[in-house]
């Protein structure tokens, strides 16, 4: 097993990737392999260089950044250590739909980069683009973070992944061939949890035995739940990659026990791939600092270590559409402490904000939404399925809750209980069962929505 993937790796892959014009990936795949290595004065070292290199290419070849700095009445020169670059103004969204075209590159057209869609849960989604250099470095990046679990490009592995865009095995034959038993990756889309098609992805991934798993949580829960429920053996795994969606810890114990191996969060996005994650030692997500320039933010200003904050990017990578410190519209953690792994990688854990809106006390007091996620998830004896808290006015809230498993009377008094103590007993809690949550377009889904915050804030 072990030979053959090796097999296909050496000789199969190179040809594979020649043939689409990628294979400067496995090039960077290997630079990836040493620099997780280096010390921390030539990664930070690394990372100013690309930042300035970033500045001058940005300020000489796009129309939105030079207007931006004449704007700002200075010049990338000027810009000569990391605080001044923190003054630098912030790029949204709304920049992505008003500006598009100025940002890309006059070295580039758009016939030579790739469109890309933002993962944004909520509202419309922007279009933005990305160098196919910036694509290969970004798949080198992501076959060094797999190999954190054991996987090597071309060990089999099974994605679960709910999200439409992200689904591109619907190719010809040949294309599913080619991924199937040459690349060695299949493709589960699991955005409903029909008990037919659990049944069948079941059936196929049995037959296709792979060692790892990459998965969105919400995804592989709902599997995971269906071969509880069926008594269905499930697969003996090597490492399952989590991505997508903030892992809780009831979903973590839960695919560990039942599939017999280690889980690992990774946080990434459509608009810049993979961001940072896990290692074995599971202390906290690695920066890939080599790509990234990453900031985490409150009211624009830099959070302490430890505390929660917005998170800005700096794409390091693709200079055909620089993205500076992109509001991505996630929250993260830096965290102050090197990994006992011995990678020198900054660390950080990933925020649950985006996911949870703020809601309200009844008194007027506004709570971080993912409170309510946490305190309704870590009772190890009550077992509830999937769920989504909205809160429809200050008083009323609706929890809605998927019938399997079959939540009896115990789980709804601890729900009532619990939001209770978090909301006052003033409040009116309506509970629903039903048979699923509805997700957003990008395939995620939010646990707290509140229907009184945007007239609020
Ligand atoms: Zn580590």
């Amino acid at each position: 097993m072990g030979l053959y993937s090796a097999g296909l790796r050496t000789f199969v892959l190179p040809l594979l990737l020649k043939r689409d014009n990628r294979q400067k990936a496995l090039r960077y795949y290997r630079f990836f392999e040493r620099s997780q290595y280096w010390p921390r004065d030539m990664l930070v070292e690394y990372q100013w260089a690309k930042i300035r290199e970033l500045l001058d290419y940005s300020y000489k070849n796009s129309r939105y950044y030079r207007n931006l700095f004449a704007r700002l009445g200075t010049k990338p020169e000027e810009i000569r250590n990391i605080d001044d670059f923190a003054g630098l103004p912030i790029l949204t969204r709304d920049h992505l739909f008003e500006h598009r075209l100025d940002i890309l590159s006059s070295e580039y057209d758009l016939a030579n980069v790739q469109e890309v869609l933002t993962g944004g849960t909520t509202g419309q989604q922007a279009i933005l683009h990305r160098s196919y250099d910036s694509y290969n470095i970004k798949a080198g990046l992501a076959w060094r973070h797999e190999s954190w679990m054991g996987r090597r490009p071309c060990d089999k592995m099974a994605f679960f992944w709910p999200a439409h865009v992200d689904l591109y095995d619907a190719g010809s034959w040949k294309t599913q061939f080619k991924r199937r038993y040459l690349e060695r990756e299949v493709m589960y889309y699991s955005g409903t949890f029909a008990p037919e098609i659990m049944r069948r992805f079941y059936d196929d991934v049995t037959r296709f035995r792979p060692s790892y798993f990459k998965v969105f949580p919400n995804a592989l829960f709902g599997f995971a739940q269906f071969l509880t429920e069926h008594k269905l053996k499930p697969l003996k795994l090597k490492g399952i990659l989590s991505t997508g969606e903030p892992l809780f810890e009831n979903q973590r114990r839960l695919f560990e026990e039942l599939f017999q191996c280690r889980v690992f969060d990774m946080y990434g996005s459509r608009e810049v791939g993979n961001t940072s994650s896990e290692c074995e030692a599971h202390e906290g997500l690695h920066i890939a600092m080599e790509t990234s320039y990453v900031e985490f933010v409150r009211d624009g200003k830099a959070v302490a270590p430890g505390e929660e904050g917005e998170i800005l990017i700096t794409d390091l990578t693709n200079f055909a559409f620089p993205m500076i410190r992109y509001r991505i519209n996630d929250y993260g953690i830096p965290l102050d402490k090197r990994c006992s792994c011995g990678r020198q990688l900054s660390l950080m854990s990933p925020g649950i904000g985006r996911l949870f809106d703020d809601i309200w006390r009844p008194d007027g007091v506004k709570l971080s939404g993912n409170l309510l996620g946490y305190h309704l998830t870590t009772d190890h004896e009550i077992h509830i399925g999937q769920m989504q808290i909205i809160q429809e006015s200050l008083t009323d809230f609706k929890i809605l809750i998927t019938d399997r498993p079959e939540p009896n009377q115990k789980s709804f008094e601890f729900i009532r209980k619990k939001m209770a103590t978090i909301l006052g007993d003033r409040i009116k809690v309506d509970i629903e069962v039903v048979r699923e949550i509805p997700r957003e377009k990008s395939g995620k889904m939010r646990y707290v929505v509140s229907k009184i915050a945007s007239s609020r804030t």
